[in-house]
């Protein structure tokens, strides 16, 4: 396995429970609370799996998992790249700002609860505010 950085995610190959042939991608990331790396025990494509001591670079064979790959990793790299913090106090001051905020917080999932969880609202405005500003520079 790769040197894995800890404040980073990854997608790792896992198995279904009882078909070790069927490879499948779980979110997979360091855990502090267990001092340890660990692969949820759901797949991406919704499957119940297990971490089969797998590397990330093993073939996967569900296509479920494998076409939403793309999305995951470009999730996982923007993550990455945070703003700087003037960047996100200056993006919070926008006067265009609440606006933003208050449509984020004006999506639901069908049976009614908020798409973006109250605090991850806060942050999602403020990364949206960052980038229009970033592009408004360019
Ligand atoms: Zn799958």
């Amino acid at each position: 396995m790769p040197e894995l950085d800890r404040s980073r995610r990854y997608l790792l190959p896992t198995a279904l429970d009882g078909a070790e042939a069927q490879t499948h991608l779980s979110v997979y990331g360091w855990e502090d609370r267990l001092s340890s790396w660990v692969a949820y025990s759901t797949s991406i494509c919704g499957r119940s799996v297990h971490d089969a001591g797998l590397d990330l670079e093993d073939a996967v064979t569900c296509p479920r998992c494998e076409e939403l790959r793309a999305g995951y990793e470009a999730v996982f790299t923007k993550e990455d790249r945070t703003p700087p913090v003037a960047e996100r106090r200056a993006a919070r001051k926008d006067p265009r700002y609440p606006a933003v905020l208050e449509e984020i917080r004006g999506f639901g999932w069908p049976a009614g609860n908020p798409m973006v969880p109250d605090g991850w609202a806060d942050t999602l405005a403020t990364h949206v505010m960052a980038a229009v500003r970033a592009a408004e520079e360019e």
